[in-house]
């Protein structure tokens, strides 16, 4: 279970609805990660958490930013980090988009077609290339399957193609699928990538390194029925580690690893401050009597995910009170914000009174990026960091509300 110390003393000391981040926590999650996989350079996926704050702890930390596009990436670029650590990572862009990259300084482009490498030779010439390999996405909540990725042969026809058209065949990418929940995904995704470097090998294409995407789950989520998920992630280490060994040994020259970790570096180090707007009992057509907790953020405005997982809530203000099981949704005047109405409700304080304090943990990723301009009206939630380790001679506030 994640630690929550700082993120609860925050939280009760905000006296409004916001999203607050850990920034010692998201901090102290990367420095874990690179514990457990020595040797792997983390470009963090942007679109988890395109907070500044949060991007510039990362960034003197050491990571790199994986960014979908031009916007993304001058937003990397204003946190300093050097463009070498910035990748476009995303198979999909425009001549324009590919251009533009290029005129701000990116020279290392994801690929799975023919169609992209034609592209990125004539808009961003002599760039390196990493071809993204298609998992399934199984045993992930979101699969990311289909949409990215082509097949073993045909990345051996990228990798030729970029070679013939003046690019550099740099590398191979996968991702596993997001919140992914085994370490079998890892395992099927590292034999695939070591047949085609050993294909590639043979074609005379030397890749310089591997991207072993995103994926890496929050820990501290519960699933559609309320059930904690416990995601096995030291199994996850463990075959990753010794993937990356394999793939080293395999490979004809040397190898080095990226990582585009989005959810697993903010989920746990981001939570919300919300309030009951109403807790209510209904019978329903079937005849049922359900509670609903209604509270005042929900799927457009910090909980984009609730339909597929349910988070942690806590009522600081009804600590012991004896609870009903609810169904728990947002404020909007939409069907599709609320948990999914599965298994057994969420145990909410029998007595919560609109304008009580609600605490939605580990919501840290895709918080801030999913929500909507103000969808019936509800506007975005404020966010603000908290941060006690302050880098050595830099003074300052202990948090910075915006
Ligand atoms: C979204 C994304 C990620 C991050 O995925 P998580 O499951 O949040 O870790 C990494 N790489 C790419 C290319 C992505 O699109």
């Amino acid at each position: 279970m994640p630690d929550y110390g700082r993120l609860r003393a925050a939280l009760a000391a905000a006296e409004d609805d916001r999203i607050i981040f850990d920034l010692d926590g998201i901090e102290a999650q990367y420095d874990a990660l690179l514990r457990e996989l020595p040797g792997i350079d983390v470009r963090f996926a942007m679109k988890a958490c395109p907070v500044d704050e949060v991007l510039d702890c990362l960034a003197a930390r050491g990571a790199g930013f994986d960014a979908a596009g031009p916007q993304e990436i001058a937003q990397a670029l204003r946190t300093g980090v050097p463009v070498e650590r910035i990748h476009y990572g995303n198979t999909v862009k425009s001549d324009h988009q590919i251009a533009e990259a290029y005129r701000l300084g990116v020279r290392d482009f994801a690929t799975d077609s023919l169609a992209d490498v034609a592209a990125l030779a004539a808009h961003a010439p002599g760039a390196r290339v990493f071809c993204r390999l298609a998992t399934t996405g199984e045993g992930a909540l979101w699969g990311l399957s289909r949409k990215f990725g082509c097949s073993p042969e045909d990345a051996l026809r990228v990798l030729t193609a970029a070679r013939d058209a003046g690019l550099v065949p740099a590398g191979l990418s996968v991702h596993v699928g997001s919140q992914q929940l085994t370490s079998e995904a890892w395992q099927h995704a590292l034999e695939t990538l070591a047949a085609v470097i050993v294909e590639a090998n043979r074609h005379g294409i030397l890749l310089d390194h591997v991207n072993l995407g995103g994926g890496l789950p929050a820990l501290g989520v519960l699933d559609r029925r309320g059930n904690p998920l416990h995601p096995p992630v030291d199994k996850m280490f463990t075959v990753i580690r010794e993937g990356m060994q394999y793939l080293r040994e395999v490979s004809a020259g040397p190898l080095g690893f990226l990582l585009e970790p989005g959810r697993h570096l903010v989920a746990d180090h981001g939570a919300i401050r919300a309030h009951v707007v109403r807790l209510t009992e209904r019978r329903q057509l079937d005849g049922e009597r359900s509670h609903w907790l209604f509270l005042s953020c929900g799927k457009f405005n910090g909980l984009y995910e609730m339909d597929e997982l349910r988070y942690r809530l806590e009522f600081p203000t009804r600590a012991g009170s004896p609870t009903v099981p609810a169904v728990v949704a947002g404020p909007t005047c939409d069907s599709d914000d609320a948990y999914a109405d599965e298994g057994a409700g969420m145990p909410v304080p029998r007595d919560a009174a609109s304008g009580d304090p609600v605490w939605v943990l580990s919501c840290g990723a895709y918080a801030t990026a999913y929500t909507t301009r103000g969808f019936n009206g509800f506007p975005p939630l404020p966010h603000s960091c908290v941060r006690t380790n302050r880098p050595a001679g830099a003074p300052g506030p202990e948090e910075d509300p915006r």
